[in-house]
């Protein structure tokens, strides 16, 4: 084979390539070009998924069932970062791996969900750590977030605007009853304590009036210290805690040691980092406010 022959090969090639990829973001399905919307974990994904429809191609950087927070990328992943028409993701060092490779991109692709208009202002006012990333716990900054995601992908794709908005606008609907719910069913409590694995619950607690205490802090993975665990044990026993809160994605042991330790009893809370094993985001929180609420002896 001849040089020039090669070459006409090889360009054949990379233009099918990107005929196929969607060189300009876009992914090909079902024979109409859809634009590429890569998600960084699941309530990410579920926001880009339920205002895009059918209208995007969302994918997850993290695999159902796995803990997001100090995600690695695999080089298809990096790949699929670099030809997206649209990331999702969340910085404030969640995921900075992500933070990574995104800084090296155009900012018409990139939507950092902290970064939104106003977005934190009312909630990192009330909430202790400014460097806490767990927003998506409060339902009003997830609708925020869903309304930036409809911006964004009406400026990709000004085509099925009124699409994004029309989804954007049931979405939120939603997301504004579960705080409805929330604010209704946990003004009157015995207690507003919860005792947590990890720190995931800071906005919540700050938008629905209640006291986290975490026994591991704000990482999911950090065993936390015999101290610690005493310090937590104490403020369960001096305050009359009854329950103590595990997660899905993390070992239930040190939740288990201070419930065996102080007599509470141990309930499933999920901080939503992986999609939920039946239902989505809203009806995963609907089964956290019936756990809360039947915990903290609110009615
Ligand atoms: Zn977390």
């Amino acid at each position: 084979m001849n040089r020039t022959l090669l070459r006409i090969l090889s360009l054949a090639m990379i233009a099918s390539l990107a005929a196929a990829c969607g060189a300009d973001g876009s992914a090909t399905a079902g024979g109409k070009d859809k634009p590429a919307v890569v998600a960084s974990f699941y309530p990410l994904v579920f926001a880009a998924e339920g205002v895009g429809g059918d209208l995007v191609e969302v994918e997850n950087l993290t695999a159902p069932g796995v803990e997001p927070h100090d995600l690695e990328l695999s080089a298809d992943q990096v790949r699929s970062l670099s030809e997206a028409g649209l990331i999702v993701f969340l910085g404030k060092g969640f995921q900075p791996a992500i933070e990574d490779v995104v800084s090296g991109l155009d900012e018409s692709r990139v939507m950092d969900v902290l970064e939104g208009r106003g977005l934190l202002e009312s909630a990192e006012a009330a909430n202790e750590s400014p460097t806490d990333p767990h927003v998506w716990l409060d339902p009003l900054i997830m609708a925020g977030i869903v309304d930036q995601v409809a911006v964004r992908l009406s400026e990709i794709d000004p085509a099925s605007k009124e699409d994004y908005v029309d989804n954007a606008a049931r979405l939120v609907a939603r997301l504004e009853d579960i705080d409805r719910k929330f604010a209704a069913a946990l003004s009157h409590c015995r207690t507003r304590d919860i005792v947590t694995s990890h720190a995931a619950f800071g906005y919540l607690a700050a938008r629905y009036d209640l006291n986290q205490v975490s026994i591991s802090g704000m990482d999911p993975e950090a065993e936390p210290s015999p101290g610690r665990l005493a310090e937590v044990a104490r403020f369960v026993q001096a305050q009359d805690v009854g329950t103590i809160f595990f997660e899905e994605l993390v070992s239930p042991e040190v939740a288990e040691t201070i419930a065996a330790e102080t007599g509470a009893r141990t309930e499933m809370l999920t901080p939503l980092e992986s999609a939920p094993p039946s239902g989505d985001y809203v009806e995963a929180m609907e089964a956290n406010l019936a756990t809360l609420t039947a915990a903290l002896g609110c009615g």
